[in-house]
């Protein structure tokens, strides 16, 4: 059940209609839990309980309130997140608009390794027409013999990219412990990786951006539901985070000898029908080779994606991290192995389709 305030409603109108759902609580016997959240327009409180306790608090003894303005009933365990709730929204990030009439494009290399090459990767991705970039300072590998990132020195050369280039950047955020480093850097938007998609001590602190225009970018985990990640989406809506979207990056399937993971661009249409949120694909994690990019970017965008992450790199060959499923950042524009012509293709094709489907 969502509870919407009117415009106007004043802390005095939150408390009293929180009074009051606890009194109907009460009297009912009804076991609810409830957060009081700005919603998109209107101060909401989302309360959730089993269907047979939301079913006992009596929405008439709501409604009397004066500064209640409507009342949503919504049978999905994730409220704010719900298609029922808000039919979209969109994430602000400096001047780009993420979910709305223009593709989004992430792009840069698994890791920072150095200054050189940071600074050569932000300049050529976005001279290939990305709008962020993206690279990993805290970087969570399977092995613990892999390169692990260059940590607090990786954020300091990603402030300097971003200085260089206007870029705004994305990076992951593995310890709820750096998030006041990552603040004092100017990140502006948090990745949580697949391994961390639900680890919600981490999700938790990470509403602590509620009152900073950073956003969280949300990886699927590798066998993690759709429900399992709107849901986790869930804790940061509920934690007054609005700057939310979801990342699909593959999944574990059951024939990963081809690519890296199950492509799983078909659940962004999926995810589009049930919940509000932006949604990015990832095609470098999910496919693991560099020469499925452009068609899983095409895929994505026709299952509606609203971005895309692309990992790129200035010389794969050489890459500490995801080297065989980065594009080129500076191949020529005839090339799919090459970033540009992948961002170029992308973009057309998502002018092609919001013509086709009216947006
Ligand atoms: C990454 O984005 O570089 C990464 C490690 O991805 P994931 O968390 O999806 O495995
Ligand atoms: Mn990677």
């Amino acid at each position: 059940m969502i509870i919407q305030l009117k415009r106007r409603a004043s802390q005095a109108d939150i408390q009293k209609t929180v009074a009051r759902l606890k009194q109907l609580a009460v009297e009912t016997g009804a076991n609810i839990r409830y957060h009081t959240v700005q919603g998109e327009e209107l101060p909401v409180i989302a309360v959730k309980a089993s269907g047979a306790d939301i079913a006992k608090i009596q929405e008439e003894r709501l409604r009397q309130l004066d500064c209640v303005e409507d009342i949503k009933r919504i049978a999905d365990p994730y409220k704010l997140a719900s298609k029922s709730y808000l039919d979209r929204r969109t994430v602000r990030v400096g001047d780009i608009e993420i979910g709305d009439d223009r593709l989004c494009i992430i792009a840069g290399p698994c890791a920072v390794e150095d200054e050189k090459q940071i600074l050569q990767a932000a300049r050529e991705v976005k001279t290939a027409g990305a709008d962020m970039l993206r690279a990993g300072a805290y970087k969570p590998r399977t092995s613990p013999y892999s390169f692990q990132g260059l940590e607090e020195n990786g954020l300091k050369l990603l402030k300097l990219a971003k200085e260089e280039t206007g870029l705004p950047i994305v990076t992951e955020i593995t310890d709820p412990r750096n998030i006041q480093m990552y603040l004092h850097y100017g990140i502006d938007v948090y990745q949580v990786g697949a391994r961390n998609c639900q680890n919600y001590d981490l999700l938790k602190a990470l509403t602590a951006l509620h009152e900073s225009s950073a956003a969280v970018l949300l990886k699927r985990g590798m066998a993690t539901t759709l429900d399992e990640l709107m849901n986790a989406a869930e804790y940061l809506l509920s934690g007054n985070v609005r700057n939310v979207m979801l990342c699909l990056r593959g999944i574990k399937g059951i024939d990963l000898k081809h690519t890296r993971n199950s492509i799983d661009t078909g659940d962004i249409s999926v995810l589009i029908q049930s919940c509000n949120i932006p949604i990015i694909y990832d095609p470098s994690h999910a496919c693991g080779k560099r020469r499925f990019i452009n068609d899983t970017s095409l895929g994505a965008i026709g299952h509606g994606a609203h971005g895309l992450m692309l990992e790129a790199h200035p010389n794969p060959e050489s890459a500490l991290s995801d080297g065989p499923q980065s594009l080129y950042t500076a191949k020529d524009i005839d090339s799919t192995s090459g970033l540009a012509r992948v961002i170029q293709n992308a973009r057309r094709y998502y002018g092609f389709r919001r013509n086709l489907t009216g947006g």
